[in-house]
């Protein structure tokens, strides 16, 4: 079977138009309202002759911090479980939140490998943002626009490296 990659983050983070960028087909649902993906959705990706599953995990529709926190432990504990390697996204423009610091916190006790996304750095101006989030614990972040398309090959590069 194909090695399986997650992605996990935070609503509105960009987790489905990162995907939608890798898979290149609009299956994943993007919305300006957090929690607008429903369902965890999979589609075949590859990348240098690596083939994988990417999963979206969403399925993100509630309001209160209570229960977004019981939601994100949830769909991070199906990530560590299930995947290969996990990709986390965060959100550049936004900087570290205390959701980000949870999620980081349930990865660090994993031995799967994370790799550390910084979305929306969509300029290279904006790399400098990339810095806060070395305070996550988790490693180098790599700063990737989904949007711009911009960084997203290194990135892959180091997902595949763990494949
Ligand atoms: P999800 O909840 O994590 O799946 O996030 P979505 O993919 O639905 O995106 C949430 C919002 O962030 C949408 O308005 C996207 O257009 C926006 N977004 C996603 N990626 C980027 C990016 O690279 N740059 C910028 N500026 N906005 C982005
Ligand atoms: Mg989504």
């Amino acid at each position: 079977d194909k090695p399986i990659v997650a992605i996990v983050g935070r609503p509105n983070v960009g987790k489905s138009t990162f995907f939608n960028q890798i898979v290149g087909k609009r299956i994943s649902i993007v919305d300006d309202q957090p929690g607008v993906t429903r369902d965890r959705i999979y589609a075949d990706a590859e990348w240098l002759n690596r083939k994988f599953t990417l999963v979206d995990t969403g399925g993100l529709d509630t309001e209160s911090d209570d229960e977004l926190l019981v939601h994100i432990r949830r769909q991070v504990e199906i990530a560590i479980d299930t995947a290969d390697v996990i990709i986390f996204l965060v959100d550049g423009q936004v900087g570290v939140t205390p959701a980000d610091l949870q999620i980081a916190n349930f990865l660090r006790k994993t031995r799967k490998p994370v790799v550390l996304a910084v979305n929306k750095i969509d300029n290279y101006e904006d790399e400098s943002m990339v810095l806060e989030f070395y305070s996550l614990g988790l490693g180098e972040p790599i700063g990737i626009s989904s949007i711009h398309k911009r960084g997203i090959g290194d990135l892959l590069d180091r997902v595949v490296k763990h494949l």
